[in-house]
């Protein structure tokens, strides 16, 4: 059986030298426990924050032990009540080929109602974040302009779906050409600045929403969210979803650079974890599920294929190699 650990915490961007590959034995099944087998790995730019030493809102890697993410598995074996063999489970799972995992950390999915992987996405936690972010947080009122970036990946693509439910002018912000025509063809966003070749990405964004931003859901910070915010409107709202830009730099640029646009224009910015809507979790599932049976949101996804392209993959999401929900198919 084949494992992938954390060999060393990488400093800047992680490389090969971050992944150590395993083979160990499985141990006996106890009571309660469960054998199971990933048919599909979740990669998340949050587990890169993992891999830091230090305390967070989620427990570090280890150096040494597998690392771990969101999975979906089949029950290969089951010594706990209420699971069978031919299951198909999902849960925060070792990067392992096969894992006996105690029955409490795995929830059964209906393969019926969607593919088993959108579990990692649409239904599942970039789903929650894209759904409760938006709509909890920022409150966007009908010909509102909401601004999403990282707009093509999982969170994003759906942030921008959700708003135009919600009847607002919506406008990306991603990475190469091929996904703004992507994201203005097929999924409805309005307009998409494409940040890496934007001489003035402040005057660009300004182009893209003549009425100012309303809304801006930030899934990348640094330079982007400078230039975003530089176009707030009035009681403008932010959620603040991620700063990719920042995971993997080794100091953090800081200074007084946004506060005093905040301050005068009223802005409202209120960070989140997904976690904090645990307790909401299943209204969120019903009603993206919903929006998915409906066509009234659309969805897609990066596959990268085999159990050994894991590392690569979660290093993809750094330069932009998935389009929609990155997903590992072993
Ligand atoms: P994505 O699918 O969006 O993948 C990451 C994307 O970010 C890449 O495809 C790339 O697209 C873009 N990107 C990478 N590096 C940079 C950079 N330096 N500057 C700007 N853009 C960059 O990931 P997710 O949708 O899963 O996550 C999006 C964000 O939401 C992340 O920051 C993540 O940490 C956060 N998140 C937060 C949660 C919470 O509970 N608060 C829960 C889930 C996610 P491009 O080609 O456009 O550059």
């Amino acid at each position: 059986n084949k494992q992938i650990s954390l060999a060393s915490r990488p400093k800047g961007m992680p490389d090969a030298s971050t992944f150590q590959f395993d083979s160990v034995e499985l141990p006996a099944l106890k009571s309660g426990d469960i054998l199971i087998q990933p048919t599909y790995f979740s990669v998340d730019p949050y587990m890169r924050g993992r891999m830091n030493a230090g305390k967070s809102y989620i427990p570090a890697f280890e150096v040494g032990q597998p690392l771990a993410g969101g999975a979906v598995a089949k029950v290969i074996e089951s010594q706990a009540d209420g699971f069978a063999a031919g299951d198909v489970v999902t849960g925060s799972l070792p990067w392992a080929t096969q894992s006996v995992v105690s029955a409490g950390a795995l929830k059964k999915i209906d393969t019926n109602l969607a593919p088993a992987s959108y579990y990692l996405g649409i239904l599942g936690m970039p789903g929650l974040t894209a759904y409760f972010g938006l709509l909890d947080i920022c409150k966007p009122k009908a010909g509102e302009t909401v601004v999403v970036s990282g707009a093509a990946g999982a969170v994003g693509i759906l942030v921008g779906q959700i708003a135009k439910i919600q009847r607002c002018r919506v406008v990306g912000i991603a990475g190469s050409d091929d996904k703004i025509a992507m994201l203005t063809e097929s999924f409805g966003f309005d307009a998409v600045v494409n940040y890496k070749t934007s001489s003035d990405l402040k005057k660009s964004i300004a182009d893209a929403c003549p009425d100012g931003v309303d809304v801006y859901f930030d899934n990348v910070g640094g330079d982007v969210s400078d230039a975003v915010i530089a176009n707030l409107n009035f009681h403008a709202r932010i959620s603040l979803c991620g700063q990719i830009a920042l995971y993997n730099t080794t100091e953090t640029p800081v200074g007084p650079r946004i506060q005093p646009m905040l301050l005068t224009r009223s802005v409202l910015m209120q960070g989140f974890t997904i976690g904090n809507y645990s307790k909401r979790f299943s209204e969120g599932i019903q009603q993206l599920a919903t929006w998915l049976q409906e066509g009234k949101l659309h969805y897609t996804e990066t596959t990268v294929n085999g159990f050994d392209a894991l590392p690569e993959a979660l290093l993809g999401l750094f330069s932009g190699q998935n389009t929609g929900k990155m997903i590992v198919q072993v």
